[in-house]
């Protein structure tokens, strides 16, 4: 249980109040008693001293009575004459018809002049009325009150004075008889008698007289006589005093007094102490019941108030924080009091809260922290992997931004003078640029490392929308900026963060432009490479071919020359020369690409008549005509007139007619029209051929560029006659387009300056 106490606040603090109730009680009984004690002393006194005054006025009367009786009796006429006479019986028959008149136990003494007695008589009890035998006279002889009556005192209250053994009190009256006092009548009573009949017995009051200070009649026990004051009394002099002391095995509380009978008697009222400490024990026990009852109502109202306003508000509060300890700060203690539990619950809840939002910011952060590094780590793949190409790294870089900031509407803006939306998130670009201008974004981003803008007049979608821009350096010059749009505050964003996103991202756009460019240039040379290898042995073959020709039909003639025929002969001979002019045209062909590669063609742009340089081109490329049995139909108009140079209008012309003728089937008709339209010559090319599929229409203007190979090899040529018409054709400022389908055949169509 101790253990529990120790441990438990809430325990000693009950404990603490029912000690401090069991304190206050018990003082408070203690008080009580005490002030009883003190009470019951105060009225043990009181008790006393009036059983004293009572006492005294008992006896005054007593004693008025005796000395009022004896004058009276001395004052009766016939008294004197008695007392004077030497016959007794007169005066024995007076004082036996006064005694007569008295209470049993008074006496009537005659004393004569000097205070002798004479005669006496005394109260029978036993037959009331009747005279009694004469008592022991010698008792009354040279009595105290005599003497002080002789000596002209008085006492009007009587006298207590010693008779012979016993105490009495005495009324004295001088008998006179002309002037002379003849003798004194003393009416006495025993004190012991007396105080029996004053003394009711059941009052549990008892009363002494003292003579001397030795106890000389008591109504306590007889063997109290003679014994002296009780201890502490006996030096005090005639006045009251009060006492409490043992007496045959009792206590009594006593007062004693002077009495005006007798400067030698003390007076003394006897209380029994009995009653009194029966009654306080009484009200010290009802006293304790109170107190202890007072005490068990005070402790369980303590209890229930300590259980309802500390040890409820204390558990629920220890129950709160053991949840706080726990970990789980969403709980609130309901302690909602005014006092200092309550303010404690309060700022409990207060400071739950507190925690509770640190740590929510805290988790925020942190998850936020987790998000920027995932972000930032995937920004850091996608800044290493340049296979995604630019828009994806852009795209990227844009989903970090918005994760790091947590807005969803983010943009990119690349280029310094006239800065253009490259890239966008959750926003179109016309929006960005509608709330962004150009030359907003140029000002901000040559501005400091990041600049919240306000935006002026922006759309009614965006109304109270600013704007982060933080710009994207790249060897310490602005080449473009990362924008945030938010309604939210931008004050609190991590610029740092967003800084090093985007000067990596900068470097690594940068570095995926020099890798795509490098990667172009590698693509390009790798196929420069190949239509390099495919020219080679194109132009092996194309040179071989004729070569081979000539070689082989010279070696002929030499072996055959004696045995041919003229005819024969020439007809070798025709081969051998167009064999030559193939092989001249050939070289004719790559030395012109040649120069214009290294820009050293110069053409003379003069007015030219189309036809006739159609005319020449289908004249010079009549054998291959023949050879591929194809028919060429030119309606060219006379008058086309552009400005060209003549012999290479005529080169280009052949260029396209030849391919025209090649991949034309037999038996069909390659076209040439000519038009002037808008004040451009056009002419067209057009063949039933094999056609050519979309995806190579562009590239066969490329040099060395053949369709397929294989195909191509069935048709001859270098991968060099489209290339070389592009250039000679841009360089007489003209055009050069072909439309075509696979299997249906081609149009090439080739726009010149016209010339009135
Ligand atoms: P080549 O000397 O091989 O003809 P060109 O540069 O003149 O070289 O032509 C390139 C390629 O374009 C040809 O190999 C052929 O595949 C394609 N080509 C050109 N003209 C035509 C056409 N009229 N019909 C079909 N294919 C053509």
């Amino acid at each position: 249980m101790l253990g529990g106490l120790r441990r438990s606040f809430a325990a000693k603090l009950v404990a603490l109040e029912v000690g401090t109730i069991i304190l206050v009680s018990v003082s408070l009984a203690g008080l009580l008693i005490a002030g009883r004690i003190l009470q019951t002393h105060d009225l043990e006194q009181n008790v006393a001293r009036g059983a004293v005054d009572s006492f005294r006025s008992d006896l005054d009367n007593a004693g008025a009575g005796l000395t009022s009786l004896s004058r009276q009796l001395a004052d009766f006429g016939p008294s004197a004459a008695q007392f004077q006479s030497p016959d007794r019986s007169g005066l024995t028959t007076l004082l036996a018809l006064e005694a007569g008149t008295r209470p049993a136990g008074e006496s009537i003494i005659a004393l004569d002049a000097d205070g002798h007695p004479i005669l006496g008589r005394t109260a029978s009890a036993a037959a009331a009325g009747q005279t009694d035998a004469t008592p022991k006279l010698s008792r009354f002889d040279n009595l105290t009150s005599v003497r002080l009556v002789q000596q002209g005192q008085n006492y009007p209250y009587g006298y207590i004075d010693r008779a012979g053994s016993s105490l009495i009190l005495s009324g004295v009256a001088p008998v006179r008889s002309q002037g002379q006092t003849v003798g004194y009548l003393v009416d006495s009573i025993d004190i012991d008698k007396l105080l029996r009949r004053l003394t009711s017995t059941s009052s549990g009051l008892q009363h002494s007289i003292f003579y001397d200070n030795v106890r000389a009649a008591t109504t306590l026990s007889s063997s109290l006589l003679g014994q002296p004051l009780p201890s502490g009394l006996a030096a005090v002099g005639g006045d009251s005093q009060f006492g409490i002391y043992s007496l045959t095995g009792h206590t009594y509380a006593g007062y004693y007094g002077s009495a005006s009978q007798s400067p030698h008697v003390t007076l003394a009222a006897d209380v029994d102490d009995r009653g009194f400490a029966a009654q306080l024990l009484n009200d010290a026990l009802i006293v304790l019941f109170a107190t202890t009852l007072l005490a068990t109502v005070l402790t369980v109202v303590a209890f229930y108030f300590a259980r309802r306003f500390a040890l409820r508000p204390l558990a629920e509060l220890g129950k709160g924080a053991a949840r706080v300890a726990g970990g789980d700060y969403t709980g609130r203690v309901e302690v909602t009091s005014a006092d200092e539990l309550g303010h404690l619950g309060k700022s409990f809840n207060l400071m739950s809260e507190r925690i509770l939002k640190n740590t929510q910011e805290l988790e925020s952060q942190r998850a936020r922290l987790d998000a920027a590094i995932t972000s930032l780590s995937a920004v850091s793949r996608a800044l290493t992997t340049t296979t995604t190409g630019e828009g994806a790294l852009r795209q990227a870089v844009l989903d970090a931004l918005a994760e790091i900031t947590g807005i969803a509407e983010v943009a990119m803006y690349t280029g310094v003078d006239q800065p253009r939306v490259t890239a966008t998130r959750g926003i179109r670009a016309a929006a960005a640029r509608q709330l962004l201008s150009p030359a907003a974004a140029k000002a901000a981003m040559t501005g400091a490392d990041g600049a919240v803008i306000r935006l002026p007049k922006p759309p009614p979608d965006y109304r109270g929308y600013a704007a982060l821009v933080v710009p994207m350096v790249y060897q310490e010059r602005p080449v473009g900026a990362l924008v945030a749009f938010s309604r939210e505050q931008l004050g609190h964003i991590d610029l740092p963060s967003i800084n090093v996103l985007a000067n990596q991202a900068t470097v690594a756009l940068q570095n995926s432009l020099l890798f795509q460019r490098e990667r172009q240039t590698v693509i390009r040379l790798q196929e420069l490479d190949e239509l390099k290898s495919d020219f080679l042995a194109t132009i092996q073959h194309e040179l071989r071919t004729p070569l081979t020709a000539i070689i082989g039909i010279t070696d002929l003639l030499d072996m055959a020359w004696q045995t041919w025929s003229e005819a024969q002969k020439l007809d070798a001979v025709g081969d051998v020369q167009m064999a030559a002019k193939g092989l001249y045209e050939l070289v004719e062909t790559v030395l012109d690409y040649s120069m214009i590669e290294s820009d050293r063609l110069r053409l003379d742009l003069l007015p030219t008549a189309v036809r006739s340089a159609t005319d020449a081109a289908v004249e010079d490329i009549s054998a291959a005509i023949k050879r591929h049995n194809v028919k060429v139909d030119v309606k060219v108009p006379e008058n086309l007139r552009v400005q060209a140079d003549a012999r290479r209008l005529t080169q280009v012309m052949k260029a396209l007619l030849d391919n025209a003728v090649k991949f034309s089937p037999a038996n069909s008709t390659v076209q040439v029209r000519g038009a002037r339209r808008n004040g451009r010559v056009t002419l067209e090319v057009v063949d039933k051929g094999i056609g050519i599929e979309p995806e190579n229409q562009k590239r066969i203007f490329e040099r060395f560029y053949q369709v397929d190979n294989t195909a191509t090899r069935r048709y001859g040529g270098t991968g060099m006659g489209l290339a070389l018409v592009e250039k000679l054709v841009t360089l007489q400022k003209g055009k050069v387009e072909v439309k075509s389908r696979p299997g249906r055949g081609s149009t090439f169509t080739v726009s010149l300056p016209a010339v009135e």
